[in-house]
């Protein structure tokens, strides 16, 4: 047995980060930029108003209350056409350009109509009042993202104020996501004796898109050497890595250990962690290949430890792992020494204090898939009997 550390270390060796393309902004949320991404203008690019009011003279208002006279209008989109001369003042809505001679706004709540054209400014306003600077926000050049940002919504309005319509990054893995094993039928059909649903391609290839990836449907292949052969040299033709489901442990028909070890360059591996024991990886070609185990909870629980990281290696993440935090048992957590790391499925909950309590989110068996999709987070138990109530275990969350 290896322990998931020494898993993860062969695997990350063999997933490089993913050669960066210039994707449209639409496409880009969620994308690590890969290099530094500079402003292409000012922004603002013009003086104007933070507020609805009037743009005025700063030292027309020093005697406040004044009234000037309203020479124009300056609503936002266009600029107004008029100047501020002494003694005068021009309507503004927020955004609006500030009108040449006017150093200052005041807000329409401190002023009241004096007769026709005229306003009377009821306080006295200082140069630069409720005026936006050119550049106040961003500067031409300036660098806004350093190389490794992560993209997310506030990052794409950012780009999108300064004009961008690409930005350059380590684009989302394709990913493609095949099952295997004669017992599986896809979809609502009925179910012969010995058969049953094919739940690890829908999971995977969630738990794929979710992560922000492009996940590619490879099917549901029978224990069969040359339909595995196929789908997975399909799969290797259109993706940057590839995640089977089955086949990879001990039994008579894992013919997907068969085929790997034709095409590929393969692990097989026995890790020290319940769930998710068996775990073939390796390479065909270049492309990544995970051989997750069948059992459902296995499966996803193996994608979380090994696929997950890698594929967020592959798409240039600063961090690969999930957050590992302590959390008080509300029960006890019982198990046997057996040399492994365990898994358990529970919810953790926040009290009070921020403090995490967890407690198991119903039967631990590998292929009791309900209590994995319940859980929020994994408690890891070290080799041991595990911990009492009210001991505190480490946790790694998963949302
Ligand atoms: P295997 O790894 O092929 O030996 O399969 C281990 C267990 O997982 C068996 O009970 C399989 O029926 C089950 N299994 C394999 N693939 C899937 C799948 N795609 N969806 C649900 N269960 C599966
Ligand atoms: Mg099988």
């Amino acid at each position: 047995m290896i322990s998931v550390e020494q898993a993860r270390q062969v695997i990350l060796a063999a997933c490089p980060t993913l050669r960066p393309r210039w994707l449209p902004l639409g496409a880009a949320l969620g994308c690590v930029t890969a290099g530094p991404v500079v402003a292409g203008h000012d922004v603002p690019s013009f003086a104007n108003s933070a507020m609805d009011g009037f743009a005025v003279r700063a030292a027309d208002t020093a005697g406040a209350p004044v009234t000037l006279r309203v020479v124009g209008t300056a609503a936002a989109g266009a600029p107004p056409g008029v100047e501020v001369g002494p003694g005068e003042a021009v309507r503004i809505m927020t955004g609006g350009v500030l009108p040449a001679g006017a150093d200052a706004v005041v807000m329409v709540e401190r002023t009241s109509a004096a007769g026709n054209d005229e306003v009377t400014i009821e306080v006295a306003a200082g140069p630069g009042d409720h005026i936006r600077r050119p550049g106040e926000d961003l500067q031409a050049g300036q660098v806004l993202f350093e190389p490794g940002t992560e993209l997310g919504p506030g990052h794409l309005g950012v780009l999108a104020s300064v004009g961008a319509e690409t930005v350059e990054v380590i684009p989302p893995a394709r990913v493609g996501v095949l099952s295997t094993g004669d017992e599986l039928v896809a979809g609502v059909g009925a179910l012969r004796p010995g058969q049953i649903r094919d739940s690890n391609r829908p999971m995977l290839l969630a738990l794929v898109a979710q992560a922000g990836w492009l996940p590619v449907d490879l099917g549901t292949a029978p224990d069969d050497e040359s339909a595995i052969t196929a789908a997975i040299e399909r799969g290797v033709a259109d993706c940057d890595a590839i995640i089977t489901s089955g086949g990879v442990s001990v039994g008579d028909f894992d013919f997907v250990k068969t085929v790997l070890d034709r095409i590929g360059d393969m692990h097989w591996w026995q890790v020290a962690v319940r769930p998710a024991k068996p775990l073939a990886f390796g390479t065909v070609g270049c492309t990544p290949v995970f051989g997750l185990p069948g059992n459902p909870v296995s499966s996803m629980v193996s994608f979380e430890l090994f696929a997950r990281p890698a594929l967020r290696q592959m798409t240039g993440h600063g961090t690969l792992f999930r957050p590992e935090v302590p959390a008080v048992a509300d029960e006890p957590l019982r198990r046997h020494p057996d040399g492994k790391l365990h898994l358990v499925r529970v919810v953790a909950t926040p009290d009070a204090d921020g403090r995490l309590h967890i407690r198991s989110s119903g039967g631990q068996g590998s292929h009791l898939l309900r209590a994995m999709a319940l859980a929020n987070a994994l408690a890891l138990l070290p080799d041991g009997d595990g911990v009492d109530a009210g001991g505190t275990v480490k946790v790694v969350l998963l949302t």
